[in-house]
């Protein structure tokens, strides 16, 4: 029975967020089952829908293509709202092990065998981000030197945070503490567990109208730098990247005034001359998440078509 590689997707609202475009990549690459998650009920019926459609499509795919007795890829959703400790620890502690082990089963009802016991996760992808409304005016009524503890606090605690939240109650799952190394980073199809998460330019730029989360991007990027020299090491073997992705046209990034005449300039002044697309962030994504990126660790990668490197 072949191994199954499993990704964590956090953070899809609906078709448009970066985490769906990884999600679709990282299933159309290297992974076989990716376990998707939204903020809290609001958006349940919408996701459990986009996620039944694309297994339809994955279905039918092999029904087409009368692909030998397989186990399909399957896209599985959950809700965590990473503001709360209690339901990061019940995501990682309980419901996941509890998908996997149904997924060996399924497995092992496909091909006859044993069912394993391999209750692994070999991602796990940070997508989320969010400032209070208040915080997010326009960069000339001077939001960012008005910001209050409070609003500064919400910002760094859901965008940056939650990444060492999620990596901690995460780490007995990707960890290859407890997996034979023959598993862990034969290169390019064995295991090289890895964090990704989505930041942006704010972060070491000054950008208009982005005002508190150009810290929490900078905290977050030096969360990934600093929890990389913690867990990359072994035995743990973690690998922890950040993509800092061009202007992409989503529910987040509408929360940001004037979107379009920022996108616009990244337009303008990339060496592209076009914005990235979310399929191109996805890609992305999937290669730094999967094994073919094993020696890549503490990194911030730009998918922005050049504009982080014009000089002017
Ligand atoms: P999005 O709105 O689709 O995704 C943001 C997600 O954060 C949403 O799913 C939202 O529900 C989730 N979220 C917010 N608070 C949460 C909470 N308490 N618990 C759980 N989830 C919560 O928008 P997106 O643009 O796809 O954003 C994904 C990531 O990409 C973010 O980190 C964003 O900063 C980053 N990014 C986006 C762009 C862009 O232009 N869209 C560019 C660079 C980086």
């Amino acid at each position: 029975m072949s191994i199954q590689r499993t990704a964590l997707v956090v953070g899809v609202s609906n078709k448009r967020s970066l985490a769906w475009s990884s999600a679709i990549a990282l299933l159309q690459g290297q992974f076989d089952h990716v376990i998707v998650t939204y903020q809290n009920d609001r958006f349940k019926s919408s996701i459990e829908g986009l996620v039944a459609k694309q297994n339809d499509f994955m279905n039918n795919i092999q029904a087409t293509a009368r692909l030998p007795a397989h186990v399909p890829k399957l896209v599985t959703c959950l809700s965590c709202d990473v503001s709360e400790e209690s339901e990061i620890q019940s995501l990682f502690h309980e419901r996941i092990p509890f998908l996997l082990h149904d997924r060996n089963e399924q497995m092992a009802r496909i091909s006859s065998s044993s069912s394993s016991s391999r209750i692994k996760l070999d991602a796990l992808v940070h997508s989320v981000a969010f400032a209070p409304s208040q915080a997010m005016k326009s960069s000339s009524e001077f939001p960012l030197l008005n910001t209050t503890l409070e609003e500064y606090n919400t910002a760094h605690s859901i965008s940056a945070h939650s990444l060492l939240s999620m990596s901690k109650h995460a780490l007995p799952l990707l960890s290859c503490s407890d997996t034979h190394d023959a598993d862990c980073e034969a290169f390019p199809t064995g295991r090289s567990p890895s964090i990704t998460a989505l930041t942006y330019l704010g972060s070491a730029r000054a950008v208009r109208n982005y005002n508190i989360m150009g810290p929490a991007k900078a905290s977050l990027e030096a969360c990934v730098r600093g929890i990389a020299m913690e867990i990359s090491p072994p035995p743990h073997k973690i690998r922890v990247n950040a993509i800092s992705a061009g202007p992409v046209n989503t529910l987040a990034a509408r929360g940001i005034r004037d979107f379009n005449g920022l996108k616009h300039e990244a337009e303008e002044r990339s060496f592209l001359k076009r914005s990235v697309t979310a399929e191109e962030v996805g890609s992305m994504v999937e290669f730094v998440a999967g094994s073919r990126a094993s020696g890549v660790t503490g990194q911030v990668l730009f998918c922005d078509g050049g504009y982080s490197s014009y000089g002017g």
